[in-house]
Order: structure tokens, then sequence, then C-alpha cells
């Protein structure tokens, strides 16, 4: 057996080690079928099943109310960039983006095309180190769209943006999707990529209000219509069977795990660990202002770009991969999601106050 190492990466990212054995068992053999997970066609009995318990432990694990559907589509969260617009908005309309980063900048470049952009916030004055406080709406949005957590600047909402009561909110959870409990009523949408919190790349989870689909756009092709995958549940064509097989069992494992209220409780431990160690930190700073971090990515400097280089070398050939930040922040990121064991948190820590010792008299 090969000795696995701590997996900082943004995503795709850790997976806990008992969905990739028990996934590995039914590589072969879908229980006992005798037809592996992989080969078993999506109409098909056994697959019908696993897509029906893995929507119950969607709904279940995250308190989504009746009046939402769940999709698991492809193209990633970026295609959902241009579906939401190009369903919901018009040339007659305005929808609001929060601006948070490089996701919601991205986000609001593909809806240009499709209608008025409005941007009620921005951080980007001071390189999206922050969640801004106050938020000014056009006259009348179609919708309000914002990245729940900031995976590139190692921000994150800590609670709804104060977005008015009548404004349908949508929600880019790609990177902190089910990891604290989250109040799915008060938005029209969310969305993310599964690979960073939820399983594999290749399943993009849509969590969707039904009158919000029924305003979607009816001349645009089949497959860009959500009313098309509500309709076929999910098998207009063929859905990635495989990664909605992994998200049940990630689902398993969240909800054998306590649930969101406990996963949540975790992961703020854990990153209140590494945040209280940067906080006194001589050497490592943290790069988000207080009220606005991230407990999903933590960002961090030491205000020299050669030692976060020579940082990252020494911690990856100590066994901590991943660590090092996006380009456009430069320093290290540790991603913390869901699966990311505390014990690898511990070991971190001790490896930081190691280089700092060893360092610090440089400084
Ligand atoms: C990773 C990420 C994306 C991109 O997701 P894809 O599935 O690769 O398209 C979008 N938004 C956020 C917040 C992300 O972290």
């Amino acid at each position: 057996m090969v000795q696995r190492i701590w997996n900082f990466s943004s995503g795709p990212a850790v997976l806990p080690e008992s969905v990739l054995e028990e996934a590995g068992k039914n590589l072969l053999s879908l229980g006992n079928s005798g037809i592996g997970i992989l080969e078993h066609s999506h109409r098909g009995k056994a697959f019908l099943a696993v897509y029906h318990e893995t929507e119950a432990l969607l709904r279940e694990v995250g308190g989504i109310p009746s009046n939402y559907r769940v999709l698991f589509l492809q193209g990633g969260a970026s295609s959902q960039f241009f579906q939401i617009p190009m369903n919901f908005l018009g040339p007659n309309r305005t929808a609001d983006y929060l601006i948070t980063g490089a996701w919601s900048e991205k986000a609001i470049e593909e809806a240009a095309p499709f209608g008025g952009t409005h941007i009620a916030c921005s951080s980007g004055d001071r390189n999206f180190s922050y969640i801004p406080h106050e938020c000014v709406w056009s006259s009348n949005p179609i919708y309000a769209h914002y990245t729940s957590n900031n995976t590139i600047f190692g921000t994150q909402w800590a609670c709804l943006p104060p977005v008015p009561d009548a404004v349908d909110l949508i929600c880019d959870a790609s990177s902190d999707i089910f990891s604290r409990p989250v109040d799915v009523s008060r938005h029209a949408m969310i969305y993310a990529g599964a690979q960073k919190n939820l399983g594999p790349a290749g399943v993009t989870l849509v969590i969707i209000r039904e009158d919000l689909v029924e305003c979607g756009s009816t001349t645009l092709p089949t497959m860009l219509q959500y009313r098309t995958h509500v309709k076929n549940e999910s098998m207009y064509n063929t859905p990635p069977t495989f990664a909605i097989y992994l998200m049940g069992l990630v689902l398993k494992w969240i909800k054998s795990s306590g649930g969101l209220a406990a996963i949540g409780e975790t992961n703020r431990r854990k990153a209140q660990k590494l945040y209280t160690f940067l906080d006194q930190s001589l050497l490592f700073h943290p790069t988000a202002v207080a009220d606005s971090r991230s407990l999903m990515n933590v960002t961090f400097v030491t205000g020299d770009a050669e030692l976060d280089a020579k940082f990252c070398s020494a911690a990856s050939a100590s066994g901590f991969d991943g660590l090092k930040g996006h380009r456009s922040v430069g320093g290290m990121r540790a991603s913390l999601y869901n699966a990311f064991p505390e014990a690898g948190v511990d070991a971190l820590l001790e490896f930081l106050r190691n280089f700092e010792r060893e360092n610090a008299r440089s400084q």
C-alpha cells in the first residue's frame, strides 16, 4: 500500500479514505450485481437506486425544501456562469453581481452578453482581501449572484449578503458547499462543482427553486434549459454516473460524521488553529482581513517571495502537498475542505513552527 501524504490541493481535493476504499470495492462489481459501478447503464435498476439514494441524501443532509429541485449537470461551475444569465437575464433586465474574487469576475463577464449587469459591491480595490459590508443594488435586479467562498483569495461570506428579500439570490458555492449548515430557502439557486467538498470532478450540483426553472428561456438549445433536466431527473442524456455515485458516498460520510452542524464545527476548529498560529507568528501572516477569513482556504505569506518559495519546497519535501498559493495572491494556501483531516492541520502547524524557528533569525 502506497503511503498517502497530506493533500492541501484547492481542487480536485482530498476525499475521505473510507469513501475511496468503498468505491474501490465496487469497481469490479457494484454490490453483488456482477457489473462495476462504472459499467452500469444509467437507466438500469442498480444505478437508478444509487441515483435516488444520492438525491435523498442531498435533501436530508442539506435540508433542501421540497419546492427545490436537485440537478446533476456537467460542464463545471464555469458553465453555470453563462447558463444562468442565458436562462434568466435578457436585454431589458439587469442582474446584480457581488464581486469578491476571480470566480465572481468570471461570472459577471459571462453574463454581460445576455443583458445588463451591475456591480453591487466589489473588494477589488484591495486585491479581494475582504468581504464588503455594503451593497448598492440596481433598481429591479432579476437576480443577485455571489460567491460564498473565494477559493483563490481565502475569504468567505460569514453570513448571507444583505440582499433585499424580493430579489432572487444565486450562489456559486463551489468551494464551501456543505461545509457548514446552509439556509437553502434564502436562495433561488445554489450551484457547485463537486470536486472540492462533495466528490470528484465531473458533476456540477444545482439546487434550484421550482418556480425559477419555469422562468427560464424556452428558445435555448435543449441541453441548456434547466427545465429539460428537471423534467428528466438529470437523465435527458447520460449523467456522470460515477461522480454521482461517489457524491452519494461522501454524503453518507457527512451524515455519519454528524451532518452539516458537526462538519461545520470541525471545519471551524481546523481553520481556527491555523489562524491562531498565523496571528501571533513573527514570520507568517494571513492575507485576508480577520472578519472575512475563509474556513476552507487559508491564505498566508511571509512577505518575502523567496522565503515563500523556500517554504513551499521544504513543505513538499516533507509530505505536505499543494500549499503553493495562487499566483494572484502569492505565498501559501492551505485548503481545508471537509475531508481534510484535523491531524493534517496539526502536522502542518508543527511544520510551520519548526520552519519559523529555523528561519526567524534571517528576518
Ligand atoms: C473551482 C471553482 C469554480 C470552477 O469550477 P469548475 O467546476 O472547474 O468550472 C467556480 N467557482 C468557485 C468558487 C470555485 O472554487
